[in-house]
C-alpha cells in the first residue's frame, strides 16, 4: 500500500542517515579549554550561502551566538571584569556584585562570566524586553530589577550605578568627557584601559593604563584591605572602554585572520557601539580601504549622526511610526545618544543604512528557510544592511558582519507571529525579493 511504501522510504532514509558518521562537534581549540570562559571568542565565520549565491557577493557572518552565554556580549563581560581585576577594582570570591543596565545580552554574559569567576550579578532591565531574557538571567542566579523603558540610556544605567553605590565600596567612575579628545583617528592608538576610576575614598586608580595623566594609583597599603571587602561594581558597558577593547583585541583580529585580509566591508549595528567601533577600528587600521557600514533600526538617532552629523532627539526624529527605539521590535541596537564606545569609532564609519522592522523580520524568516540559520533581530538587521551594501559593490566582493545572538532569545517578540500582528508588523517574504532586485 501507499502508506507502507512511505514507511519503507522513511526507513531507508533513516538507515542512510544512520550510516553517515556523526559530524564532529566544532572544537575551537586543540587544547582543553579553561572552563566556560575558555569558550568565549574564536567564533567561526559562516559563509551565508543563500545570500552569497543570490548576490554574487560573499556575505560572512561571525557566529557570536555560539559563545557560551549565547551572544557577542560574552567578550565584553569578560574584558570588563578582567580589566577591573587588573586595576584592583574587583576581587573574586569576596561577595562582590556586578551591576549593569542592559536589554539582556550583557546581563546574561555578566552573570555567566561572573558565576565562573566568583561574582554575583544584579541587572536592571527595561520592562518591555523579551521575557525569556529575564528567565535566563534568573536561572543564572542574577537579581533582576525592571524599570519603565526610557528613550535614552540613562534610566537603567543610572539605577545600576546607584545600586552599585548603595552596595558600597564602589569605584566611582568619572562621567564621560564630551571633548574632542575622545574621538580617535585611525592613526592614533586609543589608550588602554577602560574607565578612569576613582576609589570610594576619592583616590583615582588606573593601575594598568597607559594614559599619561595625573592619575594617582591607590597606596599599596590600602590594597589588601580592599581586596577582602565585597564591592559593588558598575560595569557601565556604554562608557567603559573595556567594551571597545574586547572587540579591538578579539573580534577584529579574528575576522582579519579568518578572511586573510580579503575583505571589502564590515557591517554592524550599534547599541553601546563597542562592536562597530572596536572591530571597525582594528579592521580599518589593517585594511585602510575597508568600508565600515552601520545598520541602524528605525527610530535610532545614529543613522543621522553618521549620514549628516546631527543627532535628533528621538521623539522628533522624522515622525516615524515608531518614534523611539523601545518601539522597534529589534532589541540591542539603535541608540539616541552618542556613548563613549560609539564615539571612539564614529569617525571611521563610512555609511549607514536605516533598517525597518519589516525588513529585519522578513530577513530572519528567509534565513531560516534557506540556510537553517535561526537568528536574533540585530543579526537580521545586519544582514539586510549587507544585502543593500552588496548591491553597491562589484561581484566577488566580501562583506563580514556580526551574528550577535540566536532567535531563541527573541521568541516572545521578534519571532512571535502574534506579537508582530499586534504591533502591525507584517511578515512579508516579498520584501527580500525586492531587496535583491532593487
Ligand atoms: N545585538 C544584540 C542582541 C545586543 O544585545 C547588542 C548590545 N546591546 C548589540 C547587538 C550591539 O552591540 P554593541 O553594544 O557592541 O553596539
Amino acid at each position: 500500500s501507499a502508506s507502507s511504501a512511505i514507511l519503507f522510504q522513511n526507513w531507508r532514509r533513516r538507515k542512510a542517515i544512520a550510516r553517515i558518521p556523526p559530524r564532529p562537534i566544532e572544537i575551537r581549540s586543540d587544547e582543553i579549554v579553561d572552563g566556560v570562559i575558555g569558550l568565549i571568542g574564536n567564533t567561526p565565520l559562516i559563509r551565508i550561502n543563500s545570500l552569497s549565491d543570490a548576490l554574487g557577493v560573499e556575505i560572512l557572518g561571525k557566529a557570536e551566538y555560539l559563545n557560551p552565554g549565547g551572544s557577542v556580549k560574552d567578550r565584553v563581560a569578560l574584558k570588563i571584569i578582567e580589566d577591573a581585576e587588573a586595576q584592583g577594582l574587583l576581587h573574586p570570591h569576596t561577595g562582590s556584585v556586578l551591576f549593569e543596565g542592559t536589554v539582556g545580552s550583557t546581563g546574561i554574559s555578566l552573570a555567566t562570566v561572573g558565576k565562573a569567576k566568583g561574582y554575583e550579578c544584579c541587572i536592571i532591565m527595561p520592562d518591555d524586553v523579551a521575557i525569556e531574557k529575564v528567565q535566563v538571567l534568573e536561572k543564572l542566579g542574577a537579581k533582576v530589577e525592571r524599570v519603565r523603558p526610557a528613550s535614552i540610556v540613562d534610566e537603567k544605567q543610572n539605577l545600576a550605578r546607584k545600586r552599585a553605590l548603595e552596595f558600597g565600596n564602589t569605584p566611582l567612575v568619572d562621567p564621560p568627557k564630551s571633548d574632542p579628545e575622545i574621538v580617535v583617528s585611525t592613526q592614533a592608538e586609543p589608550s588602554e584601559v577602560g574607565h578612569q576610576a576613582k576609589d570610594s575614598t576619592g583616590t583615582q586608580t588606573q593601575s594598568q593604563s597607559i594614559i599619561p595623566s595625573n592619575i594617582i594609583t591607590l597606596p599599596e597599603i590600602l590594597q589588601p584591605a580592599l581586596e577582602s571587602k565585597p564591592r559593588g561594581f558598575f560595569a557601565d558597558q556604554f562608557e567603559n572602554e573595556s567594551n571597545f577593547y574586547a572587540h579591538y583585541k578579539g573580534t577584529g583580529p579574528e575576522i582579519l585572520r579568518q578572511t586573510s585580509g580579503n575583505l571589502d566591508a564590515f557591517v554592524s549595528g550599534a547599541g553601546t557601539g563597542g562592536t562597530v567601533a572596536g572591530t571597525g577600528m582594528f579592521l580599518k587600521k589593517a585594511l585602510p580601504d575597508l568600508k565600515i557600514v552601520l545598520s541602524d533600526p528605525e527610530g535610532s538617532g545614529l543613522y543621522n549622526k553618521v549620514k549628516y552629523n546631527v543627532m535628533f532627539d528621538l521623539k522628533e526624529s522624522e515622525g516615524t511610526k515608531r518614534r523611539h527605539q523601545v518601539d522597534t521590535v529589534v532589541e540591542g541596537i539603535g541608540e539616541s545618544l552618542i556613548t563613549q564606545n560609539f564615539a571612539l569609532g564614529v569617525d571611521i564609519i563610512d555609511d549607514a543604512y536605516r533598517i525597518s522592522d519589516e525588513e529585519a523580520v522578513a530577513m530572519s524568516r528567509y534565513l531560516v528557510s534557506h540556510d537553517g540559520l535561526y537568528l536574533g533581530s540585530s543579526s537580521a538587521c545586519n544582514l539586510v544592511a549587507c544585502v543593500r551594501l552588496a548591491k553597491t559593490l562589484s561581484k566577488g566582493s566580501r562583506i563580514a558582519t556580526i551574528l550577535c545572538d540566536s532567535g531563541s532569545r527573541h521568541q516572545s517578540k521578534f519571532w512571535s507571529d502574534e506579537y508582530l500582528a499586534q504591533h502591525d508588523i507584517p511578515i512579508d517574504p516579498s520584501i527580500i525579493d525586492r531587496l535583491f532586485e532593487s
